[in-house]
């Protein structure tokens, strides 16, 4: 999801259907909890949307037309509820083909199925107006007017008819006509751009894109603006999951074209590294989009919109590119099967930011962004109050957070630390091999993590990721001379309940050699251990978290 826009100062399917098994594996998966965010459709499973958006050639698109068309397998449904906003004005409906009555209750259009189970439906919602959220349609006193999807987390209902929940991933066409001043990217791989004549001779452009992966419904979006268009090239040869290359190009206004490519010098770099690190790239392509969206940067499949201020000499920054980047992977191609999972997102996203920054700029740029989020997460009063996985979340509009983004991107650092690096990333590879182009909770990554470390991790996964808080620790040691021993006391507790930690202990001997070891603490308030260590002498010193693996207050 989306990196937050912190103002700017601060970074603050049929051959398309036989993807039908990618669609199966999304309903496959693990329950938790239930979630009291919305749901998939009740005996509806949508494969594809068709998207047609005509966009008036006028000085204002006062007036846009959409027709939606949802193609979906039906279990034992009799009746199709599309979210949809009441501000949109529905002319006709049809199924399979015959027009037919609808209703609108709430912000969502309702359609009757004729009798049938485990078939295929088609319906189609033709609608006009001009959205007044979700696709955001601004005057321009430089480029007349722009307009951007920007659906994140359940806008797309805003101008899209659509069953709009993470959960119901789908394959989607795009077929825009705008003026032909205007270019129009959207997600997938483009299929045609053909200039076309409309009403009074007026000039447009039709152009289609296509995606040959299911996506849901927070990342279909178009942008529709008078773009300059900066080809990256071909990067990530053979790492892709179509054959070749991933081509890659950054879209913004010609105004902000000369600040470019930036940091997107090394948007090549950085998907090779993803790709070689979890999988093959997932989708058709990569543009870089500057754009109207309210978010710093939206992972939108194929298509990452970025705040176009941030379109500037030295940003955006190869952190947010990165951020953006990995949820191509992250969010994108595995989704969280219901909100209170988004950390399977942002916090990957945010890990993953950290090991490019890792991977590009060594181990010292490493830990001081491990430092930078572990601030954050101490800082922030939530992260004390609600759980990382927050079942009693309820109002979307608070689903973006330092527990989903800081301390879940900390908790697999920590991970990361406690299984070791192969078993960590064996993990990963699994875990995004089994959910890729479907859904995933929290409880499929502990399965990967437990298969690939050998070793039972709910005890992990329930002290950091399903109860507020983090570790409170006093740590001190003593040498005993007389048996030569180093022993660490560590005193847990206060706010929250002691935690079962890995703790870097760093041994400064007598002759100025630095020893590290790790030390299990046991998830009690006092504990002392003895340090697995040969000294002869007195050590000098003796400190703590040398390796930036501690997430809590430390007192040493
Ligand atoms: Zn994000």
């Amino acid at each position: 999801m989306p990196f937050p826009s912190r103002g700017l100062t601060v970074p603050t399917l049929l051959a398309r259907f036989v993807l039908v098994p990618f669609v199966l594996a999304s309903v496959l998966g693990v329950q938790e909890s239930p979630s009291r965010t919305g749901a998939r459709r009740a005996g509806v499973d949508v494969l594809h949307y068709e998207f047609r958006v005509d966009f008036p050639a006028r000085a204002w698109p006062d007036t846009i037309r959409f027709a939606a068309t949802t193609t979906a397998l039906r279990r034992n449904a009799m009746s199709l509820a599309l979210d949809l906003a009441a501000s949109m004005q529905v002319d006709s409906t049809r199924v399979n083909g015959a027009r037919v009555a609808f209703t609108r209750p709430g912000d969502s259009v309702r359609v009757a199925l004729p009798s049938g189970s485990n078939d295929t439906v088609r319906v189609a919602v033709f609608y006009r107006g001009l959205p007044t959220d979700g696709l955001i349609v601004r005057r321009d006193t430089l480029l007349g007017w722009t307009a951007f999807g920007d659906n994140f987390p359940d806008r797309a209902r805003q101008w899209l008819a659509t069953v709009d929940h993470p959960s119901d991933k789908a394959l989607v066409d795009w077929i825009v006509r705008a003026p032909s001043t205007h270019r129009v990217i959207a997600n997938g791989a483009l299929v045609e751009e053909t200039p076309e004549v409309g009403a009074a001779g007026s000039r447009l452009v039709r152009t289609h894109w296509r995606t040959a992966r299911p996506i849901y419904t927070g990342l279909m979006v178009i942008g529709v603006s008078p773009f300059a268009v900066l080809e990256l090239g071909e990067t990530a040869c053979n790492l892709a999951e179509r054959a070749g290359c991933v081509r890659q190009s950054v879209w913004t206004s010609p105004s902000r074209r000369a600040a470019m490519p930036g940091s997107f010098a090394r948007a090549g770099d950085i998907v090779a590294f993803f790709s070689t690190l979890v999988g093959p790239f997932p989708y058709e392509q990569l543009a870089h989009v500057a754009s109207s969206t309210r978010f710093g940067g939206m992972e939108n499949a194929g298509a990452i919109f970025y705040d176009e201020r941030l379109f500037k000499p030295g940003s955006p920054g190869e952190s947010l590119i990165a951020h953006e980047t990995a949820h191509q992977w992250f969010g994108d191609a595995v989704t969280e099967r219901e909100w209170p999972h988004v950390w399977l997102s942002e916090g990957f996203a945010t890990y993953f930011a950290a090991l490019w920054t890792e991977h590009a700029h060594g181990d010292s740029a490493f830990l001081d962004d491990m430092r930078r989020i572990r601030s954050r997460t101490l800082t922030s009063p939530i992260t004390g109050e609600k759980a990382v996985i927050d079942t009693t979340l309820d109002d979307l509009a608070k689903v973006l957070n330092t527990n989903v983004y800081e301390k879940a991107g900390f908790t697999l650092h920590l991970l990361r630390r406690e299984i070791g690096d192969s078993a960590f990333f064996r993990g990963i590879r699994s875990y995004y091999a089994a959910h890729r182009h479907g859904n995933a909770l929290t409880a499929d990554l502990e399965r990967a993590f437990e298969r690939s470390s050998g070793r039972p991790l709910g005890w992990f996964f329930d002290q950091w990721m399903r109860r507020p808080g983090y570790a409170e620790v006093d740590a001190s040691w003593s040498w005993n001379a007389k048996a030569r021993r180093l022993s660490v006391t560590v005193q847990q507790g206060g706010r929250f309940a002691p935690y079962r930690l890995l703790l870097a202990v760093d041994v400064i001997t007598a002759s100025g050699a630095v020893k590290r070891l790790r030390l299990t603490v046991p998830a009690q308030s006092t504990s002392t251990i003895t340090v697995p260590i040969t000294l002869t002498a007195n050590p000098r010193a003796v400190t703590f978290d040398g390796d930036v693996s501690f997430l809590g207050v430390l007192r040493q």
